[in-house]
């Protein structure tokens, strides 16, 4: 256990000038589950998620609402905080350190201006006349290689921004050959292979140098430029730095050193952000690179369509628990199963309140709550008892290896769906096939071993699920361990 190596997962941050959507608890959710897996396989891990409070979208919003934009984000921060608890997130779990990171956190702003000085140092760092189209919605700089139509095509309802002005660009230029080796060196380094060959492109046509500070006079929010207060630091520039600083860099050494280098999970928005402008970023300032960037796809609304407010289909995760409340004691659980389930691991899925149920019928309520509530009647009734139960079972290891091999494939779709059609489906055809309640009269002997059977197998389904549905799980191992039925069923029918 000692000997396993600490691991460090990270999601992106989100920005805090909208509440958490849909997408952004698919992501955290994924790296919860990954973070609870490598737990359970005996590493130590560290958690890391928290929000992104600077830059112009933010400074906007909270002028808008005529706010202060620290009494802004320090509100809005709390509704991210809030989704820990919420979503069944690890965060009092021992042996996971789950970190809450605020990019306005005074250790991360010093951070941010350490890693600027070192990159500075490199020789990475120049002031030039700066004229380019941006994007408020994304923070970005645009080309017209990524524009559709004119505009942004993830926000193509806002008007491109054309701005002139003084800024400090960072090199990126100088670094195209250099993450060219690192892919080439790291095969497996950006999560799935077709995001990793998005990315070989984009470094393949050679890189341009980015600009990476803003005016104060026209943004003041943002972390102060070292030795120029006329400028704050691009928010990107800012918050890539988080995945340092949240692990101590560069005050605390011997705790960065523990835990680096990281696995972050993002979306497909932000490869190019992640898994190259950041990689060259550690680079510059002589720091290892990142171990692995996943890149989830994004969540639509029925038949492939974008969700958006005019629209009028974006899917709340908070909506999603409140639609269960009523009938399950583990709606938290409910939104994990359908975000790990329903949705791809790698490419865009879809998702709609009417899915959601339908999924909830089929794979919790008539899949595992259903196959529950038979196996401990039959248990119960004829006072068949799982003795063998390992106590203590955090630490178990999963038993199934297609289970684990995908996990750390980082393929987490395959491996709860692996759970539902080779260990659910395969009890309940067992029970369909011996009929232990019909055994009971005929073969008794037998019947109470086919149910010893289908409670040892129960029980490494909720070993298994652990990651995935940890309350569900929990539950499951407490009635076996108590030989009970449910109180409840687990997932009653919808009204
Ligand atoms: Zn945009």
């Amino acid at each position: 256990m000692v000997d396993k190596k600490p691991i460090y997962i990270t999601t992106t941050l989100p920005y805090v000038n909208a509440d958490p959507h849909v997408g952004f608890a698919m992501e955290i959710i994924r790296a919860d589950a990954l973070a609870r897996y490598y737990r359970l396989a005996g590493h130590e891990v560290y958690f890391n998620t928290g929000t992104d409070e600077h830059g112009a979208k933010i400074y906007e919003a909270a002028t808008n609402e005529g706010v202060d934009p620290e009494v802004y984000t320090d509100k809005l921060a709390e509704r991210f905080r809030a989704l820990a608890p919420a979503l069944g997130l690890a965060a009092n779990i021992p042996g996971i350190t789950f970190n809450f990171i605020r990019t306005t956190d005074k250790d991360h702003v010093a951070a941010a201006e350490e890693f600027w000085k070192k990159c500075e140092a490199k020789g990475d760092i120049y002031k030039k006349l700066y004229s380019v189209k941006y994007c408020v919605g994304c923070e970005l700089e645009k080309t017209d290689s990524e524009l559709e139509n004119g505009r942004c095509p993830i926000h193509p309802n806002r008007e491109l921004e054309f701005r002139e002005e003084e800024n400090y660009f960072f090199r990126f230029s100088n670094y195209t050959e250099k993450l060219k080796k690192f892919y080439d060196d790291h095969p497996d380094f950006v999560i799935p292979d077709f995001r990793f060959n998005e990315m070989r492109a984009f470094v393949g046509r050679g890189l341009e140098d980015f600009s990476i500070s803003r005016l104060k006079t026209k943004m003041p929010w943002g972390v102060p430029v070292p030795g120029d207060p006329d400028q704050v630091m691009y928010v990107w520039f800012d918050a890539l730095v988080n995945y340092v600083s949240a692990i101590g860099w560069p005050k605390d050494m011997a705790k960065f050193t523990k835990w680096w280098p990281v696995i972050q999970y993002c979306g497909k928005d932000n490869n190019r952000q992640q898994s190259a402008m950041w990689q060259a970023m550690l680079m510059s300032a002589d720091l290892p690179n990142s171990e692995h960037i996943v890149i989830n796809g994004f969540i639509n609304s029925a038949g492939g369509q974008k969700m958006s407010k005019s629209l009028g289909n974006v899917l709340n995760p908070f909506d999603v628990i409140d639609a269960f409340k009523d009938v399950t004691p583990f709606p938290d659980d409910v939104l994990r199963f359908v975000l790990l389930h329903d949705i791809p691991s790698f490419e865009d899925g879809d998702l709609t309140m009417e899915s959601i149920k339908a999924s909830y019928a089929a794979h919790l309520q008539n899949g595992l709550g259903n196959l529950t509530s038979r196996i401990m009647k039959m248990a119960t009734s004829y006072a068949v008892v799982y003795t063998d139960y390992p106590g203590d079972a955090t630490v178990e290891t999963q038993k199934s290896a297609v289970v684990s091999g995908a996990c750390e494939q980082f393929d987490l779709h395959k491996a709860i769906g692996e759970i539902w059609s080779n260990g659910i489906g395969m009890l309940d055809a067992f029970i369909q096939r011996e009929e232990p309640f019909k055994k009971i009269k005929t073969d008794p002997v037998r019947a109470k071993e086919n149910v010893a059977y289908l409670l040892n197998n129960l029980l490494s389904i909720a070993q298994a699920l652990k990651p995935f549905l940890p309350r569900t799980a929990e539950e499951i191992g407490r009635l076996i361990r108590e030989n009970k039925m449910p109180e409840k069923p687990l997932f009653a029918r919808l009204p």
